[in-house]
């Protein structure tokens, strides 16, 4: 096979919670251009160790890089300017605001102009729309954040992250609490963004889905690596079946 480009990657990460050891030691690597699963049990660890490379949470111990920069405890707009976006396993929206308004503010930390009419915010305005169109929900554009469903407030996420253009996406458990039509959906756009080019880090429980979708899966077991491969090896190897079954 031809060399693997490094993605974001980690040597020896570390994080506790008073005496619980979330995060213990993770060396991972993952694969730069592909679709990339963090899997394993619940209480593994993987929400911890997304929330140290991202700059949620400071890590005890360990090093981050991205394609060879280092990002170690780096505060998640460095994170962001680096490259990588990310959504939140309970979904991230503003409920009251419209589903435009929740996108222009995804590229506004500082919260939206009164008028909206400078050419920035016409080009944000009109990124924004073809996302949502892209998403498949450029008809609630006008609607409160509130009131669509979970799948679609996952869309909206998604459309945020993706205003910022990050030329890696970490998602975090995209599918949890979608019905399966909006699944699919989910699953064509990872497999569309990637044909483009995208990197994707995914958390995910649907196994079919990470293993229909993904190209490599690391698999955690007690906040470190214990396996990494394609789905088809990882599938196969013993060690993941003891970590789920807890044999
Ligand atoms: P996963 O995402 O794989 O389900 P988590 O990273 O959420 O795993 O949790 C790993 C371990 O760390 C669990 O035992 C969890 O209870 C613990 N943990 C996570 N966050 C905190 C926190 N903020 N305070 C205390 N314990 C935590």
């Amino acid at each position: 096979p031809s060399a693997v480009e490094v993605s974001l990657a980690t040597e020896g990460l570390a994080k506790s919670f008073g005496g619980v050891k979330a995060v213990d030691g993770a060396s991972v690597t993952f694969q730069h251009g592909k679709v990339n699963a963090l899997i394993g049990p619940n209480g593994s660890g993987k929400t911890t160790f997304f929330n140290c490379v991202t700059g949620m949470i400071q890590p005890d111990a360990g090093t981050v890089s991205y394609r060879g920069r280092d990002l170690t405890g780096k505060a998640p707009h460095r994170v962001a300017r680096a490259g990588i976006g990310r959504s939140f396993q309970l979904c991230r929206v503003f409920p009251r605001m419209t589903v435009l308004e929740n996108l222009l503010v995804a590229v506004r930390p500082g919260g939206l102009g009164r008028s909206m009419r400078s050419a920035r915010d016409r080009e944000d305005i009109a990124r924004a729309r073809e996302l949502l169109s892209r998403v498949g929900i450029d008809h609630l554009e006008q609607a409160e954040a509130r009131d669509l469903s979970y799948g679609q407030q996952k869309l909206l996420e998604l459309a945020g992250v993706l205003m910022a253009d990050p030329e890696t996406i970490m998602l975090d458990e995209p599918a949890g609490g979608v019905n399966p039509a909006l699944i699919d959906r989910i699953a064509g756009l990872v497999r569309s963004l990637n044909a483009e080019g995208k990197t994707f880090i995914v958390v995910e429980h649907n196994m079919d889905l990470v293993m229909s979708l993904s190209d490599h899966v690391v698999v955690f077991d007690r906040g470190r690596q214990i396996c990494e491969g394609t789905p088809t090896v990882v599938q196969n190897d013993p060690r993941v079946l003891e970590a789920y079954l807890g044999v």
